[in-house]
């Protein structure tokens, strides 16, 4: 749209947007709005910035990358804007703003109007305060509380009548959530939402004055503050000369501590900082949640297309693409091309942080805008290719729901950015403020729905059994229900329903409850919809399979009136007994706090039972401990206080039962990572530090140095890179060295390892002393996409890793798995031979030679058949059939151990850490 027909629409919204009193009263409507001055300036009335104004159109690229909701900006005596704060105005070319700066700003326009409160909700691992401000009327702050009330009551409506909860309805304000900087390569909403946090709170046009008191606005202001940091710090120390795609110096190797992009898809809530976000949610209860991210041109704005989740409210997905085609007509009405909806991401895995708003009767809301990394202003190209989901190419083209493409070559900055996405969510709140009550109604009817639902539709409820002998497992999923909020309740007597009986004790989870859809997304297998749909993410996620907890679905509407005693959290109540003696025997059901209890245990003889034995009447299957106390009640105390606070049991017996056993010691462990795929290393080392298992984390300067059998017993390779090249060669070099080093400049660089160079990877150097490793007798472990490297660089000489068919797909499905070795260490604690495991898309594993060699090689495989997926999408599971799903190789004197699987995936699969973990603490005690 040309500047002409751009300058008409923002004649036509001028009284709406753009400082119209001041208009008005200068007889100039037609002219734009900040340049005009007002005739006198009455104190505390805003005047017009007239710098801003200037400055915004000289960074903007192009005229028609504007609007007439941010072209001007208020000036107010006393309240602060960001650039009397941060000393420059917001989309400035070559500014980035640290995490504190962004505090500093927020906490002084707090300071200074009463439109505006900040409250701190947690910490972040490196200490970063975790903050949510509002802004809204002065009455809307000053009675936050009152207003939190009513959105709780719209939330659990059950005490009230219909007429009551409308009457609610009627005087609360719907609480808008916008959430930037989870992604912290995506540099520009951090930026824009401290305009926008000023503007709502000084700006005085009706529109802002119309969302102002109507609408409540919440702003997460990053939600990854210390990737924030890391990231700013890096842009400082590479981009900041960047001039297109074409020389680009990436990202660093961390955002926050652990995990990078998948903070968006922390399924459990892991994580400090995503926690801190459920908590407050679930206080605070915001009907929409927003969150603002980078990638696509311009700006693509979610309508949650197919796949979509059945359970979730019909009512959700009539309001989604409400939003969505508002923002894109009001946008392509103010002459801004490149705004579409519809074809990108879908709503089926429920694992995004802005889904914790729809899996608990809100609106979940998403933008894509256009980012350059950084804060340089760049030529960027836009790919061509064909339409569709997942960002790739076809952008450019005309299609129903885009109807004004984006441009093929475009000069595109940070304020452009910053113009999209906050015109984009100024008319989100515009439809807000003009429906307060039809988005509160909403919210209300959602929350009953879910209620009324769980009372006439089948499954009514679901019940995990009393007696698993595991009650740790048990445990993770009550409290992951629990952390959700949904309620758990103890059956007080047995209960008998038609799916069988069930004893006392038994977790019952009731679906006629608020958030009784979420129990069922959470704990139903997941049935694809339709395997001709691509979905953006897992299409399986089951919690009780993901853990290996028997979680029965019921269709019985008895279980409504069962009696219950609620949980507020599950602690499994750990314990020492027996008929008393020196040794104690802790059988070994399953859990994965065995790992923790040997390291708890340090320092004292632990041994295994190779097979099953009783200790009194309590059984020990294979891999159970038994500790040595040798009448020292000192030593037994030590063990009665690791095993109890463990939820893990122990059984004093008089002498050591006769079966075969070996020596459980503590291997020296590395975790190997590449600088350029530390994110699924990131969930290994979260686990391992949960679970308290020491490694070193070592990089290509740690294994180029060499002598690693010296100094390591095991190194493990979490999943990381798309191949074994990728593994070894890692980031291509890009002409001068990348440090990732502290500085007293760069306080976020250099944590969690430190280079001087994070490009070129080990290379072959580096694999040559992996191999000099294993033949020297050490063990290799590699997990997932990381076995393509033994096979690809011969060290595993006879194991293939294939590559399934263009037809095969399989996001994240749960499958069955066969375990062929039940002897094998590594399956301590499993009782079955059959296993739910999550497909991980790792190498398709063939081994060549004899076939018995091949069998024994072989210690889990892959059914492969249409019947053995059991949660979610896999088609052709036929090109899976019957290949490894691990396998063990003998190399030297040492040994490869080869997950295809992925054992320890986003803190989800706990069913499959011990896997892992047997893996890395039977390290010398496999026969030869
Ligand atoms: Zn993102």
């Amino acid at each position: 749209m040309d500047a002409n027909r751009s300058k008409k629409w923002r004649r036509l919204v001028a009284s709406v947007a753009a400082l119209a009193a001041i208009v008005a009263l200068a007889g100039l409507a037609g002219v734009s709005a900040q340049a005009v001055r007002p005739s006198k300036a009455q104190a505390g009335a805003p005047q017009a910035d007239d710098e801003f104004a200037r400055l915004v159109r000289e960074w903007t690229t192009r005229p028609e990358f504007l609007s007439p909701l941010v072209d001007h900006l208020p000036k107010v005596a006393g309240v602060p804007s960001p650039k009397d704060i941060l000393g420059y105005h917001i989309g400035q070319p070559g500014k980035l703003t640290y995490y504190g700066g962004m505090l500093k700003y927020y906490r002084a326009l707090a300071a200074a109007s009463p439109r505006v409160r900040v409250i701190t909700i947690g910490t972040s691992d490196e200490g970063r305060d975790c903050v949510v401000v509002f802004v809204g009327s002065e009455d809307s702050i000053a009675n936050l509380e009152r207003y939190r009330g009513y959105l709780g009551q719209l939330a659990d409506p059950r005490p009230l009548t219909d007429a009551q909860a409308l009457d609610v309805v009627s005087k609360a304000r719907p609480i808008y959530h916008l959430i930037g900087g989870l992604h912290s390569g995506e540099t520009g909403p951090p930026e824009m939402l401290m305009e926008l946090a000023y503007r709502i709170a000084v700006e005085d046009s009706p529109l802002i004055r119309q969302i102002r008191d109507n609408v409540i606005v919440s702003i997460t202001p990053s939600a990854e503050p210390d990737g924030r940091d890391r990231y700013v710090d890096w842009y400082y120390a590479y981009k900041t000369e960047e001039t297109g795609e074409d020389v680009s110096f990436g990202g660093p190797p961390y955002w926050g501590k652990y995990i990078l992009h998948d903070n968006n898809r922390d399924f459990n809530f892991s994580q400090l900082t995503t926690r801190a976000v459920l908590d407050w949610y679930l206080k605070w209860h915001p009907p929409i949640v927003h969150e603002l991210h980078e990638s696509v041109p311009f700006m693509y704005t979610f309508s949650g297309q197919a796949p979509q989740n059945p359970t979730l409210d019909p009512i959700l997905y009539g309001e989604l693409p409400w939003f969505s085609n508002f923002e894109m007509a009001q946008m392509i009405k103010y002459g801004m091309p490149g705004v579409w909806t519809h074809a990108f991401v879908d709503m089926w895995y429920p694992g995004y942080m802005g889904f914790l708003a729809s899996n608990h009767n809100g609106m979940l809301r998403m933008y894509e805008t256009f980012g350059n990394g950084g804060a340089n202003t760049m030529k960027r190209k836009i790919g061509g290719g064909e339409g569709g989901m997942g960002g790739g190419g076809g952008q450019t083209t005309r299609e129903w729901y885009r109807p004004l493409p984006p441009y093929a070559d475009v000069e595109w900055s940070l304020r452009n950015n910053t113009n999209y996405m906050e015109t984009g969510v100024l008319s989100a709140l515009q439809l807000t403020a003009a429906f307060p009550q039809v988005v509160l109604e909403n919210f209300y009817r959602k929350s009953r729905n879910s209620i009324e639902s769980g009372k006439k539709d089948a499954p009514f409820g679901y019940v995990i059994p009393a007696g698993e002998r595991d009650q740790t497992r048990v445990a993770w999923v009550v409290n992951i229900l629990r952390m959700q909020g949904i309620e758990v309740g103890q059956a007080t007597s047995g209960v008998t329903l038609k799916e069988g009986t069930f004893p006392s004790g038994s977790f019952i989870i009731k679906r006629d409850q608020p958030y009784g859809r979420l129990a069922k997304i959470l704990l139903e297998k997941q049935t694809f919809p339709d395997p001709n749909l691509r979905t953006y993410d897992d299409t399986g996620w089951t919690i009780g399979l993901m853990t290996h907890v028997d979680v029965r679905e019921i269709a019985d509407k008895a279980i409504l009136d069962v009696p219950v005693q609620p949980v507020a959290q599950m602690k499994p109540a750990g314990a020492v007994g027996g008929p008393g003696g020196n040794v104690v025997a802790i059988p070994h059901y399953g859990s994965a706090n065995m790992m923790t209890l040997r390291y708890r245990l340090k320092g004292l003889k632990v041994s295994a039972a190779e097979q099953a034995f009783k200790a009194g009447d309590v059984d020990c299957p294979p891999g159970s401990f038994l500790v040595d106390v040798g009448g020292s009640p000192d030593a037994l105390a030590r063990v009665r206080a690791a095993v109890v606070p463990l939820g893990l049991t122990g059984a004093l017996m008089p002498a050591a039962p006769g079966v075969p056993m070996h020596d459980v010691d503590l291997p020296r462990v590395a975790m190997f990572s590449t600088w350029g795929s530390t994110q699924d290393v990131g969930w290994v080392r979260y686990a391992f530090d949960v679970f308290e298992i020491d490694y070193d984390l070592i990089f290509k300067e740690q294994v180029k140095a060499g002598n690693l059998r010296a100094k390591y017993d095991v190194i493990l390779m979490p999943s990381q890179g798309r191949s074994g090249k990728g593994l070894v060669f890692d980031i291509a070099p890009v002409g001068k060295p990348l440090a990732y080093k502290r500085s007293d400049r760069f306080k976020s660089l250099g944590m969690y390892g430190e280079s001087d160079d994070v490009t070129g990877g080990m290379g072959l150097m580096g694999v040559v002393e992996i191999q000099k490793f294993i033949e020297d007798g050490g063990v290799l472990i590699t997990l997932g996409g990381a076995s393509f490297f033994p096979a690809e660089f011969g060290l595993a000489r006879r194991v293939d890793a294939g590559r399934p068919s263009a037809q095969f797909y399989a996001p994240g499905p749960i499958v069955e798995a066969e375990i062929t070795q039940p002897a094998h260490p590594i399956f301590y604690g499993y009782s079955r031979k059959a296993l739910p495991v999550r497909y991980a898309n790792g190498p398709l594993l063939s081994i060549q030679g004899p076939e018995a060699e091949r069998d024994r090689q072989t210690l889990m495989r892959f059914r492969g058949t249409d019947a053995a997926v059991l949660s979610g999408l896999m088609k052709g599971a036929a090109e899976t059939r019957n290949r490894p799903a691990i396998a063990e190789i003998q190399a030297g004197k040492g040994r490869i151990v080869m997950f295809a699987t992925n054992p320890c995936f986003r803190y989800e699969n706990l069913g499959e850490f011990n896997m892992l973990f047997n893996a890395v603490l039977h390290f010398n005690d496999v026969a030869k």
